[in-house]
């Protein structure tokens, strides 16, 4: 059997991740069929009719492949033959260090390779329905703007609680920017919670005057504005905005996220008057969310303010706090390590739907969900790249080594790998360590590549 006579694989979605899995799907040798609504149906957000439209910005931010996690994942795609990249380099725009295209060339040269692919046969149309037992292997990539016939099909599977249609994000720090001589950590009432150990958070102590200037910061800082169709979509009361709740009275964050009870600070006698704490947010301990500071302040004033807080003075942050319209998954309770759905296995998801945030990251986990699929129908085994790598630490956050309860869409960020190996009497600079990041990354890929082919 030559394989245009294999079975073919179903990509649904056309953007950026469905469009690098359908890619990754043809090069391996497997006949694939995308089904891409537009322009029978329209989203919110995009424009035109192309595959992988660029719905907003023209950028896939940094190409230092050294120094920015975003870059390394560049990198990575480009070694394994990604459309996404490879249509980005012929389609550029000066833009400094970054990566940017011109978008309509960039789409056409995309939707011109896969269409002229002898493998691939594009079908115009909406997906209203499960797909057909006879689709026996599937990807989902519809992306933050899913349809709402595929979100109800996806909900009656797995339970309209394992599916959100807003991320409500709180700031991300990576732990070794915390100041440990202000902060310190301790469970409320030192509380031993499942996994715990009484000494879960940290804890950002902030006397009166502090807090006051804080919540005065809050109210007048620069907000960015709901996108006219996100008005009407209703976001919970639990998921406030810090600043709206500020906005309530000078005292609601004293009595609800930063109310100081039951703990005790250790550097100082005085009783704080409000504490700010933060969550582990992956397994690896390297990353901490913000408790309750989900936010819509522009990014520069959420670095100023955020930064006020006594043991944050230098905060390096993984990601800053939004509030979007967003359709995704909770992974790491759904999804296996090669991106499959536990409870019916046929059905992968790809790009933003996972859990992941951005264009590239979008892209790569089509990269990876389009190989596993090939890999699968051809009879291989594929394990997920390793966790050093920039692929393999967006997969292990998004399939489990982010925290199911929390889970809120991350980019790509060192802070998601694991750390480096210790070197007795060595301590690399922060400015040193990203490029040893990278290194590590580029050469465990290469293992990974050759022992997978
Ligand atoms: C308004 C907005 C602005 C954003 N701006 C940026 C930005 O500036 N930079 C950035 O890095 N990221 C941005 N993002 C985040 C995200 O990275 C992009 O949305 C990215 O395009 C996601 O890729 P995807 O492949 O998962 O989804 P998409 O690129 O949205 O692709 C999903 C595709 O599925 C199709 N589809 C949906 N339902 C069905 C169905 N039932 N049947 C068939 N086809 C269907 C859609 O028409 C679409 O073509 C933005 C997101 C939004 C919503």
């Amino acid at each position: 059997m030559s394989n245009s006579d294999l079975k073919p694989i179903h990509v649904i979605g056309g953007g950026m991740a469905g469009s690098e899995a359908t890619w990754q799907i043809a090069q391996a040798g497997v006949p694939v069929v995308l089904h891409e609504m537009r322009p029978v149906r329209k989203t919110d957000a995009h424009q035109g009719e192309g595959l992988a439209e660029l719905v907003c910005s023209n950028s896939f931010r940094s190409d230092d492949y050294e120094n920015n996690a975003v870059g390394l994942l560049h990198e990575e795609m480009r070694r394994m033959d990604s459309l996404i990249m490879l249509a980005a380099s012929l389609h550029m725009v000066p833009a400094g260090g970054a990566l940017a295209v011109d978008r309509n060339d960039f789409s056409d040269e995309v939707t011109r390779r896969l269409e002229s692919h002898p493998l691939v046969t594009i079908v115009r149309e909406e997906i209203t329905e499960l797909p057909p037992e006879d689709w026996d292997s599937v990807i989902i990539a519809t992306g933050p703007l899913t349809s709402e016939s595929m979100s109800e099909i996806i909900a009656g599977i797995t339970g309209e609680e394992y599916l959100a249609f807003f991320d409500a994000i709180a700031p991300i720090v990576y732990k070794d920017s915390i100041n440990f001589d202000k902060a310190w950590f301790q469970s409320r009432y030192d509380k031993i919670g499942p996994e715990g150990d009484g000494a879960d958070y940290i804890n950002c102590p902030l006397n009166r005057e502090q807090y006051e200037t804080f919540i005065e910061a809050l109210i007048t800082s620069e907000k960015t504005d709901f996108k006219e169709w996100e008005e009407n979509t209703p976001y919970f009361e639990g998921c406030l905005p810090i600043e709206v709740m500020a906005s309530r009275g000078a005292e609601t964050l004293r009595f609800g996220p930063m109310k100081p009870v039951g703990l005790t600070n250790p550097h100082s006698d005085e009783e704080p008057y409000a504490v700010v704490q933060l969550r582990q947010d992956n397994k690896l301990g390297t990353i901490y969310n913000i408790v309750g500071f989900q936010t819509k302040m522009k990014y520069a004033a959420q670095v100023e303010i955020f930064r006020a807080i006594p043991g944050l003075e230098e905060a390096e942050f993984a990601r800053l706090g939004g509030l979007h319209r967003n359709t995704f998954l909770k992974s790491p309770q759904l999804l296996d390590s090669s991106l499959r759905m536990k409870p019916q296995p046929r059905l992968r998801f790809a790009g933003q739907i996972t859990g992941v945030e951005g264009y590239v990251e979008s892209a790569s986990m089509g990269l990876m969900a389009g190989r596993f699929a090939a890999a699968e129908r051809l009879g291989k085994e594929l394990s997920a790249p390793p966790i050093t790598t920039a692929h393999g630490a967006l997969i292990n956050h998004v399939t489990g080594g982010a925290d199911a309860k929390t889970f809120q869409p991350m980019n790509v960020n060192f802070g998601i790998f694991p750390n480096l190996p210790k070197e007795p009497g060595k301590k690399p600079k922060k400015k040193d360590r990203k490029p040893l990041y990278s290194k590590r990354a580029l050469e465990d890929l290469q293992s990974w590549l050759e022992s997978s082919n």
